[in-house]
């Protein structure tokens, strides 16, 4: 029997099923007791933005210290949430102004945002797109997504596909294979990429067979978002090693979130625990300026100290990058400590991670030229196409000791072809 119960909790769509939905519902199966006051806050924020938590999330909250819990705040209501700040924007990102078609947000050049599904596992408290959670639980039906397909096959610059949401893994199997195999079909997408939540939520959604399609559409890479060290957990590391394993390069996107990882021996243990995972750590997001998030926020320089922290200090790999993205729909922009102290003509002074300050003399005589995007005329190899290896074939054939060829020569090679035809005519 208990083998049995350990079945169906493994079963994904008994997760969402059974999702945790209110509060009262909550207290049963945490044994949290919140006063009663507190209860009614908690109501009337759901009422704006509804809650919804995997039991297996929920299972991962420390009980006796719940408030301070980063499970616990990421899934959980808060009456802040309320708080509109003048500054604060439903669409933060400008991402409604940036679709010229349903699913589809096109911002940057060559790559465009699907979104796939309207809705996600379990809500995070702090999502940018807050001002969709709940609103209508629903994947986009085949001929929205068949749109959205259309509208990439007839963009010849889109080389790069990101599957995102909701959460894209809240679609079948199925209709995911699909998807995928109708952007492999389309010459100049090079790249999918897939933005899901569900190693960190849902891990049990990540089941040999999803894996097996998404091998299947090569080369697929999928970024997760992991925000503290708790949420990685035995069937978690076991998702992401199935996805590794499938040769899935893993990436993950960490939100900057006051309380509950706006510190850098946190952050570090976080990263260092995605690494030993085979996931790099990709982003590190400011907190967007999206409605009711004024109380997950840190000043930029928070961000700048742990940042500060990690490069130098731990691997490279381990290091994500810090962005903010702009509001308004500018992207995402870099931001860093400065390691540049100063710079004249022929030297740059830098300061490196313990505070140590070196020169770094520049070069006498490097000149560019000027380019007129001459590309004819250009000194550099313009060839971008893959390199032949055949080749090398040829040279080890010669380098052998058992052949007696003294040269090799290529085919059509019109030297040869001239004494050959020097042959026929004597
Ligand atoms: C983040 C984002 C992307 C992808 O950006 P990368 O820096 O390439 O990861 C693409 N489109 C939109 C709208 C985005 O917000």
């Amino acid at each position: 029997m208990k083998g049995n119960n350990f079945d169906v909790w493994k079963d994904w769509k008994w997760h969402l099923k059974n999702s945790v939905k209110s509060i009262k519902q909550a207290e049963v199966l945490t044994g949290i007791k919140f006063p009663p006051e507190h209860r009614k806050r908690l109501q009337e924020t759901m009422e704006k933005f509804p809650m919804s938590v995997t039991p297996y999330y929920l299972s991962l909250i420390k009980v006796e210290d719940y408030e301070s819990d980063p499970i616990y705040k990421q899934a959980f209501p808060d009456a802040r949430e309320l708080i509109i700040e003048d500054f604060e924007m439903s669409d933060p990102l400008s991402e409604d102004s940036d679709s010229p078609i349903h699913c589809i947000t096109h911002r940057y050049p060559d790559r465009v945002l699907f979104h796939i599904s309207n809705t996600c596992s379990m809500y995070c408290r702090h999502c940018t797109r807050k001002r969709k959670v709940g609103d209508q639980d629903s994947i986009p039906c085949k001929s929205e997504l068949q749109a959205a397909i259309d509208y990439i096959a007839e963009h010849h610059e889109v080389r790069d596909v990101l599957l995102s949401g909701g959460d894209p893994f809240m679609l079948s199997d199925e209709l995911i294979d699909w998807i995928l195999g109708s952007l492999r079909s389309i010459e100049h997408v090079e790249v999918i990429r897939i933005g899901t939540r569900m190693p960190v939520v849902l891990p049990y959604r990540i089941t040999d067979n999803l894996v097996k399609i998404l091998k299947k559409h090569h080369p697929v890479w999928l970024n997760t978002h992991f925000n503290h060290p708790r949420e990685v957990t035995s069937s978690s590391k076991q998702a992401l090693s199935l996805l590794a394993d499938a040769g899935i390069p893993l990436g993950n996107q960490t939100v900057l979130l006051s309380g509950i990882n706006d510190c850098p021996i946190i952050m570090k243990s976080l990263v260092h625990k995605l690494v030993m995972n085979r996931v790099r750590p990709y982003y590190i997001y400011q907190c967007d300026l999206s409605e009711g998030l004024s109380h997950f926020r840190t000043p930029v320089s928070r961000g700048i100290e742990i940042m500060e922290s990690m490069i130098g200090h731990t691997s490279g790999f381990a290091v994500p990058r810090y962005v903010v993205d702009a509001p308004g729909g500018g992207g995402k922009i870099p931001v860093m400590p400065n390691y540049i102290v100063s710079w004249a003509p022929k030297k740059v002074v830098l300061r490196n991670y313990e505070g140590v300050i070196t020169a770094y003399r520049e070069p006498d005589n490097y000149s560019f030229g000027k380019c007129e995007l001459e590309c004819d005329t250009c000194h550099l190899q313009l060839d971008t196409s893959d390199s032949d290896e055949s080749k090398a074939v040829g040279i080890m054939k010669i380098i052998s000791e058992y052949e007696d060829d003294i040269s090799l020569i290529p085919e059509n090679n019109s030297r040869m072809e001239r004494r050959d035809s020097d042959d026929d005519e004597s």
